[in-house]
């Protein structure tokens, strides 16, 4: 099946599963509370070598553990004045991708979480929703993150004047690349709403590819748009949520369940 087949099969399903009606609440509250009590690392004794500390509803045992992601092969982007619009990742390889979205909402144990699992994770982040605090981010891009846009206001793009959706991409792709230090290559439109204008404008300043998603992970449970099982290429979305904890060991464990290996977005684009 072609690319474009897929997506536009898909698209109607999908964009029911974005970040639409569920961010809502969240963005009242952009310093949730954790789900527990202050972090107090324990001084337990490794087993085994790995520490297990205690963390604010966590603790390091629950991470799953994965072997290291395969050489990745890169996809070939197709040339033309148009943006690719992806919902998986065409390989067989082993290997499923994680992304997180927006960044309104900002879970405290998150940073901390993200760096201990040592996995890729790919942040399409609302350049609004971050300017209270983009300092947040930054350890989680130590670790290895990669942050890639997701507009600046979190507008829906579709059907809107060209000009609009340019600054809305290339808008937040130059304020990220300032706070950062690395200009996005990549974006996913809020909502997944999308028309043949945004995909003219996220080319036409820089952008190489559009992603949807496959899975969404929500308060704790993974919801499949097809099967019960993360498939090779697949990419995942969650959100900078409330649930940040329980959303990303549910994503992981998703993901090992499979006999899949986290790896990273760009390395594939
Ligand atoms: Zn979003």
């Amino acid at each position: 099946m072609s690319i474009l087949r897929a997506v536009t099969a898909v698209t109607a399903v999908l964009v029911l599963a974005g970040c639409s009606a569920a961010d809502g609440p969240d963005r009242k509250a952009p310093s949730a509370a954790s789900s527990g009590p202050a972090a107090v690392p324990s001084a337990a004794a490794p087993a085994g070598g790995r520490p297990d500390r205690q963390h604010a509803g966590w603790r390091d045992s629950d991470i799953p553990t994965f072997g290291p992601a395969p050489a990745p092969q890169k996809i070939t982007v197709p040339p033309g004045g148009s943006a690719p619009y992806l919902l998986r990742i065409p390989t067989t390889q082993k290997v499923a991708f994680l992304t997180i979205d927006d960044g309104f909402v900002k879970h405290p144990e998150a940073p901390k979480l993200i760096a201990a699992a040592r996995v890729p994770v790919t942040l399409f982040l609302t350049t609004d929703a971050i300017a209270d605090d983009p300092d947040y981010f930054r350890p989680m891009i130590d670790a290895g993150a990669v942050v890639e846009a997701h507009t600046i206001t979190h507008s829906n793009l579709r059907g809107r004047p060209y000009a609009f959706q340019k600054r809305e991409l290339c808008g937040s792709a130059d304020k990220l690349a300032s706070l950062y230090q690395r200009r996005p290559v990549l974006f996913r439109p809020p909502f997944g709403n999308k028309d043949a204008t945004t995909l003219r404008a996220a080319h036409d300043c820089g952008l190489k590819a559009g992603f949807m998603w496959k899975e969404t992970v929500h308060k704790g449970k993974v919801r499949f748009q097809e099967g019960k099982r993360v498939q090779p290429g697949d990419i995942i979305l969650m959100h900078f949520r409330k649930a940040f904890v329980k959303d990303f060991l549910a994503a992981l464990r998703a993901i090992k369940k499979a006999g899949l290996t986290p790896a990273l977005l760009e390395d594939y684009v």
